[in-house]
């Protein structure tokens, strides 16, 4: 261990500990290789612990009690604290996921921000729902109770760690939950920062936030299997997600899944191509392609064909890849060597496949590109829908374009794949574009715009790319088991009609 290098541990019960036999696993900067710190690598007794942790604090704390409006005043407490913060969590997050420090500092770190926002607003009305009076048989006053579902696992992917880690503590902490979180190992280090803020700021009684860290195959398939967890909620790819569901199936355990996506852009004939080339760029490129709604192919009529793929081409081209901390960079590199392996191995695919390569495909060259894994925004052209690169996900920063005649047709393929996670369409057209985003299988459709994350609206896919819903109100109410609380108005016991069809009438 280099002693020079800050050293995370887990957080559990309100207290950072090392790991039983103090082991650990070095966290390094994509971009250059060059560690970042020690994290703890959590045993199978230090999930127990975790656990058994947000257990106390779930069955004999206060946190599933406090009312509504106190919950909503943390949150947005801590969202301040994100603020005052701000800078430094975008630099941990760019060093760590490789995101360009442009990117984390405009967009990831105040969406961040927002979301606790909103689920601090959420959390007012989190728990009462009223419901219409009903008059049969008789008078009665009806609502919902909302109970906090409980001890919830959380497991989330390496790609989106800040966001990802609001994203799934947010919508809990409002409904009154426990949790035990797990980050990826890859790039953990935004979220203990969260943590270490939540734990410097007071805000929450001991057990309710906890965190372990280590590898997915140990840690995290131990916690979301654990006997005295509630609720699962994951995000990561579908296999794993799949392995989850089985997990949980014996259990009957409630689960949430979100999972991967070929998200197509449809770009219409009478698209406002200044917009929609940027457009359909930025759902491809932004944080590499790396992220699980990512317009990863772009449907195009083939009356505007040659022109689109023309100036998809040029824009790509003029794309800056580099050092994530430099302000002037649009793309970093992977997250790690394997994920390289991953895309260059689609590249040849699609080559076997006869797509047509029209940039990108290799690697960038210079001294600044041999200590990470960087590799060129890519374009096939010419893409059979059902061709591997066209139907699986790369999660890198691969485009696969293919023509289309008849906007049915644009919509079958659209379609056409096992995910469902997001869409955009491009038309100047609106009434027509809603027309198209209502046939498209997909939690979230764009027009005019890709990436539209937006914490007040629920987030999932369809088919394989996930069960559930997270973000919004439908996000926070899956971290709640409804109660219907009846209230009958009826106060005389002849007035009970019902009763009468089971028992004879009184004094008979
Ligand atoms: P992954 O499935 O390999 O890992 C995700 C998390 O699960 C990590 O924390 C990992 O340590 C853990 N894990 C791995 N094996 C596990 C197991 N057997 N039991 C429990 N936990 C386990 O995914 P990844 O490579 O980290 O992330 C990329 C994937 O995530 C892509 O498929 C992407 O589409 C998906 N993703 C989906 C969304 C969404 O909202 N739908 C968002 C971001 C990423």
């Amino acid at each position: 261990m280099d002693a020079d290098l800050p050293s995370h541990g887990l957080f559990i019960n309100g207290t950072w500990c090392e790991a039983e036999e103090r082991r650990t696993f070095t966290v390094s900067e994509p971009a250059t290789g060059t560690p970042l710190a020690h994290v703890a690598s959590a045993s199978q007794r230090d999930v127990d612990r975790a656990v058994a942790a947000a257990r106390e604090a779930f069955d004999h704390g206060p946190w599933p009690h406090t009312p509504p409006f106190e919950r909503a005043r943390i949150l947005h407490a801590l969202a301040t604290l994100i603020e005052e913060h701000a800078p430094e969590l975008a630099e941990i997050e760019s060093r760590d996921g490789g995101v360009p420090l442009r990117a984390t500092t405009f967009t990831d770190i105040p969406l961040g921000l927002h979301m606790m926002h909103v689920f601090g607003e959420l959390a007012r009305r989190s728990s009462y729902e009223p419901l219409p009076w009903n008059d049969f048989p008789t008078l009665s006053w009806n609502f919902v109770w909302r109970n906090p579902y409980g001890v919830c696992a959380q497991v989330i992917p390496w790609n989106y760690t800040f966001c990802m880690t609001i994203w799934k503590l947010a919508p809990a902490l409002a409904t009154g939950n426990t949790i035990v979180f797990k980050p990826s190992s890859l790039a953990p280090l935004s979220a203990i920062a969260l943590f270490k803020l939540i734990d410097e700021s007071g805000l929450l009684p001991r057990g309710v936030v906890n965190l372990v860290t280590g590898p997915g195959a140990e840690v995290g398939e131990y916690l979301v299997g654990h006997p005295h967890v509630d609720k699962i909620a994951f995000t990561g790819s579908t296999e794993v997600g799949r392995k989850i569901m089985s997990i949980a199936a014996p259990h009957i355990r409630k689960v949430t899944l979100e999972l991967g996506g070929k998200s197509p852009s449809l770009v219409l004939p009478d698209a406002d191509l200044d917009k929609a080339i940027d457009g359909v760029l930025f759902g491809m490129f932004y944080h590499a392609g790396q992220l699980c709604e990512a317009g990863t192919r772009c449907l195009v009529h083939r009356s505007i064909y040659t022109e689109v793929v023309e100036r998809l081409v040029e824009r790509t081209r003029q794309l800056r890849i580099g050092d994530p901390l430099d302000l002037a960079t649009d793309m970093g590199p992977l997250i790690s060597w394997r994920q390289r392996e991953t895309v260059e191995r689609y590249i040849a695919i699609g080559r076997e496949e006869g797509a047509t390569l029209v940039t990108g495909g290799g690697r960038p060259r210079g001294e600044l590109y041999d200590h990470g894994p960087f590799v060129e925004p890519t374009i096939f052209t010419n893409v059979h829908p059902r061709s591997r690169i066209a139907q699986e996900e790369i999660f890198g920063p691969v485009l696969a374009v293919t023509p289309y005649d008849e906007l049915g047709e644009a919509i079958t393929i659209a379609n056409g794949t096992r995910y469902g996670l997001a869409a955009s369409v491009w038309s100047r057209d609106l009434q027509q574009a809603i027309g198209v985003a209502r046939q498209i299988k997909a939690g979230t459709v764009g027009i005019n715009e890709h990436h539209v994350l937006n914490p007040y609206a629920p987030f999932g896919g369809f088919k394989e790319s996930g069960v559930g819903r997270e973000m919004g109100v439908a996000g926070m109410l899956e971290y709640t088991e409804p109660t219907h609380i009846h209230v009958d108005f009826q106060q005389k016991r002849d007035g009970k009609l019902w009763w009468d069809t089971l028992l004879p009438p009184l004094g008979e």
